[in-house]
């Protein structure tokens, strides 16, 4: 029996009854039912009722190249018949992981060339970290194993991404985090800059945080920092140009492994393959995952830089790490068929020279000005505009995140998907999208915004 033998309502009723979804209020979702997307074409999903809704979250940070590729279901399709699974454990290999693995090799910045594979960012996560501490042993050094990150970063949900990440609530939730991960200050200019500092001078003081954790410590004692270049899912919080290469400076000169996670913004989403071109660095690891398959597929990639890998390969000795689907055949196809449609298309290079400085001329041409917008941001193709009641002022309207969730609401009923994070409107729509799409997300925005102005201000 298939799905379209059930109403709306008894999928919905399915749902509740049997279905725990990820980062829910069980109570509250069994009060409103979910909405249940059926199927998607291009840039458009479609929920049960027939609505079509403009994707502008790319699914989760992860369609770049948008819905309904053929290729990709039958690059799929001919792995499952030749070879659905064999694992990469006691010296095996398929065929798929090894192309893709020097694939990535030759897009990443050129001192990383190796690959560790697992199913999810999570599970990158938990690999670099138990990863960065195995090359500090295998150096002589254990007792360098304190991991720095930032508040509100977020690196997954299994304890170890949960205890990496920088969200309070989560850690609350977790009774007790992977020990020696400390957390600093985020550079988030739009709260944290002090009056009258400019951006290159802020971005310059968050990085000074990172070394302040460092020579606290001790830097015999740090083993690594670990950062997403945009943080995404914390609000797309957007560093100054000079927070990221001053952070490299700080880490090599304490030798400090630096660690990139990429989950979000690899794979074109700021312009480059990865935002480590971007913004000019070069990390130890870069953790990916997302857009490596568009989504199609489950899969990470965790990309190790040569330092690491050299001394793993010259000390030997088993790292005893690994996933019963790390370089799972049919992902792995998935993915190269994925990457082969990002680089025919010249995605990556439509966002940086076109549709990203369009998109970020459009949000500050249509959206900055609304009364209800405090600042516009956009890198790329991730884009945040942030919900106030004042504009002078930046003051938020009372009972955090209610406000972004009136717009998100209005937006969705606009035809637009796009997310609330706190009182930040969160865009990372596929990378097929035009400057058609562009206006037209911009058309349904405005709207939303009109509309929950009324129902914000009366
Ligand atoms: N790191 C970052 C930066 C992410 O945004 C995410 C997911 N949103 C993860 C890690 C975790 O990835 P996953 O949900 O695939 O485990």
């Amino acid at each position: 029996m298939t799905y379209q033998n059930y109403s709306l309502k008894q999928l919905q009723q399915i749902d509740a009854a049997h279905h725990l979804h990820p980062f829910t209020d069980h109570k509250e979702l069994r009060e409103a039912g979910s909405r249940i997307i059926t199927r998607a074409e291009g840039p458009y999903i479609y929920d049960s009722e027939g609505n079509e809704i403009l994707d502008g979250m790319a699914g989760l940070w992860c369609v770049n190249v948008g819905y309904g590729r053929n290729e990709l279901a039958e690059a799929a399709y001919r792995q499952m018949k030749e070879l659905p699974y064999y694992n990469s454990f006691f010296k095996c290999s398929t065929p798929t992981p090894v192309l893709l693995a020097k694939r990535l090799a030759e897009l990443a910045p050129k001192s990383v060339n190796q690959v560790f594979f697992g199913s999810s960012g999570s599970e990158a996560n938990d690999t670099a970290l138990r990863l960065v501490r195995h090359y500090w042993a295998l150096e002589g050094k254990p007792e360098k194993n304190r991991i720095i990150s930032r508040r509100n970063a977020y690196h997954g949900s299994t304890v170890a991404g949960t205890s990496l990440g920088g969200m309070e609530p989560m850690h609350k939730q977790l009774g007790g985090a992977v020990p020696n991960i400390v957390h600093v200050m985020m550079p988030y200019a739009y709260e944290l800059a002090l009056p009258g500092e400019s951006d290159h001078e802020f971005g310059l003081r968050a990085a000074k945080a990172v070394e302040d954790a460092i020579v606290e410590a001790g830097p015999e004692k740090v083993a690594a920092f670990i950062g997403e270049p945009i943080m995404g899912a914390g609000g797309v919080k957007i560093p100054p140009m000079s927070y990221w290469p001053e952070v490299e400076r700080i880490c090599r000169k304490y030798d400090v492994l630096l660690m990139l996670d990429e989950v979000i913004t690899g794979y074109g989403r700021t312009g480059e393959w990865f935002a480590a071109q971007s913004f000019g660095i070069e990390p130890d690891t870069i953790t990916t995952a997302k857009a490596l398959t568009s989504g199609y597929q489950p899969l990470s990639a965790l990309l190790v830089g040569d330092r690491i890998a050299r001394t793993l390969v010259e000390k030997g000795g088993e790292f005893y790490h690994g996933y019963t689907y790390a370089g799972h055949p049919v992902a792995c196809a998935v993915a190269l068929a994925n990457l082969d449609i990002i680089e025919r298309e010249g995605l990556v290079d439509r966002v940086k020279n076109d549709t990203g400085p369009y998109f970020a001329q459009a949000l500050r041409e249509r959206i900055a000005d609304h009364r209800l917008v405090g600042e516009v941001r956009s890198f790329g193709l991730m884009g945040a505009i942030e919900i106030v009641r004042d504009k002078a002022t930046r003051e938020r309207f009372e009972g955090e995140g209610r406000a972004a969730v009136v717009v998100r609401d209005h937006a969705i009923a606009s035809g637009l998907m796009l997310r609330a994070t706190g009182d930040t409107m969160i865009l990372s729509p596929p990378l097929i999208w035009t400057r058609e799409t562009i206006d037209l997300a911009c058309d349904r925005i405005v709207k939303a915004l009109d509309l929950a102005e009324k129902d914000l201000f009366g």
